[in-house]
């Protein structure tokens, strides 16, 4: 026979804490590159909801306050366990042109629905580099040649746009009438990803490796969406994974060889990590593999 307990109150879950920042950001759109934009769909959940799912395994009952959660998703943070952040998703729609998307997309663990270039006649937005062209050492062209390239740029963009409005009106269907289309004409997607994943595709779409226009979408999506939304859970991972940096075997070694616990340094490190931090930082300079 069905039982129905009514929970005691500090049971239910606690309405997040992030509605009222939610909802301010519904109603943004972010512009990125000529004419695209990052809106802010949708989320599931909030700091204290992480912090809930952690604890779980210790089978706390008892809610944590603001800066007693915030010191707690530090130290899962510090610790590596980033499961618990899988208990938050948020969804995205995004407008970008194609060879974006096309790195967007090969992050496996979100999900996505893009618009059809079957069913929709594509709105012949295309990308423009607005003569901002980058040489191959990753600094802007003389603006001559920039002028040129543009020229060039809106030709072909023009011509292609013929080819596919002229098909479209002499009856081809969409799905071959698109086929000379560029890779920078827009489109829009639904992208839906939980925070562990979203930090994985913002340390990699924001470092300076990964190409210039998709870490803007990535910029954007960080630091007016996700910081605000999950104050401390991304004040985790700035410091724990954006801005750390992991060693190999022989950079941890030789750091280890150059002896810096003296006692100059370690009353610096106090300093600036506390007493907790600076024995983890001399701990971490000491630690060796032990073999089994
Ligand atoms: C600068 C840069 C250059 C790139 N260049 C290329 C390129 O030239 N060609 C190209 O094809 N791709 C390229 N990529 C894409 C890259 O290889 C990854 O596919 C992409 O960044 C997604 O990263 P991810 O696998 O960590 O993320 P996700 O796919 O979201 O996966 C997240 C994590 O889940 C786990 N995971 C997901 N799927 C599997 C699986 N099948 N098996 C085991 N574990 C899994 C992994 O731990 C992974 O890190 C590039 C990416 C960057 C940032």
């Amino acid at each position: 026979m069905l039982k129905i307990r009514e929970l005691r109150e500090n049971e239910i879950p606690p309405i997040p804490s992030n509605v009222a920042e939610a909802e301010r950001l519904r109603r943004l759109e972010f512009s990125v590159l000529d004419a695209g934009y990052v809106r802010f769909v949708d989320l599931m959940g909030d700091d204290g909801a992480i912090v809930d799912a952690a604890r779980i395994s210790r089978a706390a009952t008892d809610r944590l306050g603001e800066e007693e959660a915030g010191v707690f998703l530090d130290a899962l943070a510090r610790r590596g366990h980033w499961s618990p952040f899988e208990m938050v998703e948020l969804k995205f729609r995004v407008r970008a042109p194609i060879y974006v998307l096309r790195q967007w997309l090969r992050h496996r663990t979100a999900s996505a629905q893009e618009t059809s270039g079957r069913y929709v006649d594509s709105d012949l937005a295309f990308q423009s580099a607005c003569n901002e062209w980058r040489g191959v050492d990753g600094k802007p062209l003389p603006p001559e040649v920039c002028d040129k390239l543009g020229e060039l740029e809106y030709d072909a963009c023009a011509a292609l746009e013929t080819v596919y409005t002229e098909r479209l009106r002499r009856g081809v269907v969409r799905e071959q009438a698109r086929k000379e289309l560029p890779l920078s004409t827009y489109s829009e997607a639904y992208w839906k990803i939980d925070l562990r994943n979203l930090f994985n595709f913002l340390r990699l779409r924001t470092d300076d490796s990964a190409q210039y226009e998709i870490r803007r979408y990535a910029k954007t999506i960080g630091e007016q969406i996700v910081k605000p939304l999950f104050p401390s859970a991304y004040a985790a991972f700035e410091e724990h994974d954006l801005y750390a940096v992991r060693l190999s075997r022989s950079e941890a070694g030789l750091l280890r060889g150059m002896n810096l616990a003296n006692e100059t340094r370690l009353l610096e490190a106090e300093k600036q990590l506390g007493i907790d931090g600076a024995r983890r930082f001399f701990g971490k300079l000491s630690k060796q593999r032990v073999e089994i």
